[in-house]
């Protein structure tokens, strides 16, 4: 990360952040996915923001929030229901990255899918910075041949190793293709961002042949085109074997309404707060990723006033 955000102050990085942000409660957070799906026909996957978790209270509220969410999800209908996304580290107050052995993290994790196999709620396991990778996708097969075929994976398409890991993950598991937001060192990774979002599209491709369900996750649209355009054809699959994913709060109506109207399925990654503490470290990476939203924010300011 770009040392000089870590400079910035929590209040300043929140005010900025903000529009990325649907709410500080899971029912405001509830009430955006609902207003998605009805206004727009977006679907969602929801998430806590909980990383940086510094004590077993911490871990255990977390946990207790993402089995609410599970339980509130699953009682919205079939057809507008979001689906969840997690993070191992905020589970655990010995974080791999830390050089901790992610205790708790794993009994979690499988805890909130058992309860969202019997809500009949979809769950993703987001993939951290590379500490977590083979954490991850242990964890990911674990619960898969443990039956719990309601929980995807993330793939990053920066590291270099993925080529040899999307081999190896279960058929058909539901898997989110991402460039990978975290910095990683050189041997292991690409730095180059036209060259990770190249693989996006061979990655994606190789995925949608091994009979995997494919959330292509990119803002970029000239990418999201070609997949659609170019990759799904050449897979020979439908509409039912794919969807595209973007973030809250990046604009995108425009093009996310034209994919809609051609039957495809759009889904936005809503993060919500409970503790703004908490919220800050993904709300760094995302100033660190797109420092022009400092602009973007101060401008929509005076633009209403
Ligand atoms: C649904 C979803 C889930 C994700 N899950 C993970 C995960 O589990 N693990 C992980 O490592 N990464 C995850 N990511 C992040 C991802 O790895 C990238 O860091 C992120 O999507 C930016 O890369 P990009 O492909 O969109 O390309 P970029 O080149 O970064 O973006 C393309 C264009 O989109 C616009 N844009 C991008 N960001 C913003 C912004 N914040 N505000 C306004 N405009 C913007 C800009 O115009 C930019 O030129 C996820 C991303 C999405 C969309």
């Amino acid at each position: 990360m770009n040392p000089l955000i870590r400079f910035i102050p929590a209040f300043l990085v929140r005010f900025f952040a903000k529009p990325y942000v649907a709410g500080d409660s899971l029912d405001q957070a509830l009430a955006v996915v609902q207003k998605l799906f009805r206004d727009r026909g977006l679907l969602a996957t929801l998430d806590l923001l909980a990383e940086d978790i510094r004590t077993d209270e911490q871990a255990q509220r977390n946990l207790d929030t993402y089995l609410r969410m599970v339980d509130a999800v699953g009682r919205l209908p079939a057809e507008s229901r979001p689906t969840l996304s997690l993070k191992p580290s905020s589970y655990t107050t010995a974080p791999l990255h830390e050089g901790g052995d992610g205790a708790g993290s794993f009994d979690a994790i499988r805890r909130i899918a058992e309860r969202a196999g019997e809500r009949d709620v979809s769950l993703s396991v987001d993939m951290e910075g590379r500490h977590w990778t083979d954490f991850t996708l242990d964890a990911l097969r674990r619960l898969h041949a443990e039956g719990h075929r309601h929980v995807g994976a993330v793939l990053q398409t920066r590291l270099h190793r993925t080529e040899q890991d999307l081999e190896t993950l279960p058929p058909g598991m539901r898997v989110r293709l991402v460039i990978g937001i975290y910095r990683e060192p050189a041997d292991i990774a690409l730095v180059d961002k036209p060259a990770m979002k190249e693989r996006l599209l061979t990655f994606a491709e190789r995925l949608l042949r091994r009979g995997h369900y494919v959330e292509f996750a990119t803002h970029d649209d000239a990418y999201v085109r070609r997949f659609v355009e170019q990759v799904v054809p050449s897979a020979g699959v439908g509409p039912d074997r794919f969807e595209v994913q973007m973030l809250y709060g990046v604009p995108r109506e425009r093009f996310l309404a034209d994919l809609r109207r051609q039957g495809i399925t759009a889904r936005l990654y809503v993060p919500f707060a409970l503790g703004w503490e908490m919220a800050i470290e993904y709300l760094r990476r995302r100033l660190d990723e797109y420092p022009a939203m400092v602009w973007l924010v101060t401008k929509n300011l005076f633009a209403r006033r």
